[in-house]
């Protein structure tokens, strides 16, 4: 079975081709093509569609007439109806466009690269994969704001969380590699990327997430603030701001970006290393949220029996790890220095805590590609 799989970004269009066939122990089949176009919004490639005809004119050629099986498209918000992977017709995209307004910056790219992809290739199975669906699971103490209820009907205000393709790859792996049925799994997962949250699991089910009504909440983020006093908007709403600027604080110039002065982690952590002050204050500042959360999500999964770390952050910051678990000790977590700076090889996942951890900590790579490979295969051999 050949997928390809389509993973757009607010100015970027990834597109990955998998035998499925192909023996690969940690699934997702085997790539065998795949690029990436860039800067979309430029003057080259004007929106989605346009990067979409570039990706396939590329695909044709690597493809070499082989025909596709499915199609599967990782989509960012799938609101309160999808709770899982769906055969995209119609009606379906209509209702993942209707939830463009609440993930401005994602979705719409995805509607447009959902509907010239069944243009393509109109007889080919297509699957849209969503970054929300796990979290469909949260209780809702949960997913509650305290906020009137009319917010929530009127305008669908409550807590999505996001990451979950990634999240739910990485727990099943390490719940693999810890030989616990997936289904009496009780952890925390830490996806550490540019955009960054922690997810509590509890029977391999998402019991509480960082991320809520939009991927802002949270961690300190690579350019976004995660966290804030929401008077702080208020308060500078009657200083003048307006939603845009607003919007871009805190989704572009917040973060490490903001404490560090740029949002890079190996440029930070060398910064830091070499003495800069504000480099070592914004992991500081990092890692005490991290920190936090764990412990908070440590109780909101009745215990967990292991943290994961994944992510770019996550699978190659010895540095950044090595802080945050220093602050973990409370929860009787200790660090294996010597694993924690092995080198991140093709590794399916490791530990890093010591003999002694109370609650062993892992590393595990993600792969939202061949995670959404997967769960297309999976939707086109049942349907
Ligand atoms: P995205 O969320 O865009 O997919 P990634 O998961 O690729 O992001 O993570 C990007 C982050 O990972 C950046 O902060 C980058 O500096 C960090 N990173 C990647 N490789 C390393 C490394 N070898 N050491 C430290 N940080 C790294």
């Amino acid at each position: 079975m050949l997928v390809l799989v389509i993973n757009s970004g607010s100015s970027s269009l990834k597109y990955s081709v998998r035998l499925m066939d192909a023996d690969n122990p940690d699934g997702g089949g085997r790539r065998i093509a795949g690029g990436v176009v860039e800067r979309i919004g430029e003057d080259e490639v004007a929106d989605h569609t346009q990067a979409f005809g570039v990706a396939s004119r590329e695909l044709q050629d690597a493809l070499g007439g082989q025909a596709l099986d499915a199609v599967g498209h990782r989509v960012v918000h799938g609101g309160e109806r999808f709770t899982g992977p769906v055969l995209i017709d119609n009606e379906i995209t209509r209702s993942i466009e209707r939830l463009n307004p609440l993930a401005p910056l994602h979705n719409p790219p995805s509607v447009l690269c959902l509907r010239a992809a069944v243009q393509q290739w109109p007889r080919v199975p297509q699957v849209a994969v969503f970054d929300t669906a796990f979290h469909r699971t949260l209780p809702e103490p949960a997913w509650r704001y305290a906020l009137p209820d009319g917010l929530y009907r009127r305008y669908g205000i409550r807590r999505y969380g996001f990451h979950g393709t990634s999240v739910e790859y990485v727990g099943r792996r390490a719940a693999a590699l810890l030989n616990v049925p997936w289904e009496k799994f009780d952890g925390v997962v830490a996806h550490l990327g540019n955009g960054a949250s922690v997810t509590a699991i509890q029977g391999g089910r998402s019991v509480d997430t960082s991320m809520g009504f939009t991927p802002l909440e949270g961690l300190v983020m690579g350019t976004r603030s995660g966290d804030v006093d929401p008077g702080i908007l208020i308060f500078l709403l009657r200083e003048g701001y307006g939603a845009d600027e607003l919007d871009s604080m805190l989704n572009r110039n917040s973060g490490f970006k903001a404490l560090a002065g740029h949002n890079d982690m190996r440029a930070i952590t060398e910064a830091a290393a070499g003495g800069d002050e504000q480099a070592g204050l914004a992991l500081e500042i990092a890692a005490h949220r991290l920190a936090r959360y764990i412990g908070g999500y440590h109780v909101a999964c009745g215990g967990a029996r292991a943290v994961v770390l994944t992510g770019g952050i996550g699978e190659n910051s010895a540095a950044f790890r090595a802080r945050v678990l220093a602050k973990l000790a409370p929860l009787g977590i200790s660090l294996d220095t010597a694993a924690n700076e092995a080198a991140a090889g093709l590794d399916e996942g490791r530990t890093i805590s010591g003999p002694g951890s109370a609650i062993p900590v892992l590393v595990v790579p993600t792969d939202e590609e061949a995670a959404v490979a997967d769960a297309t295969a999976a939707v086109v051999l049942q349907s």
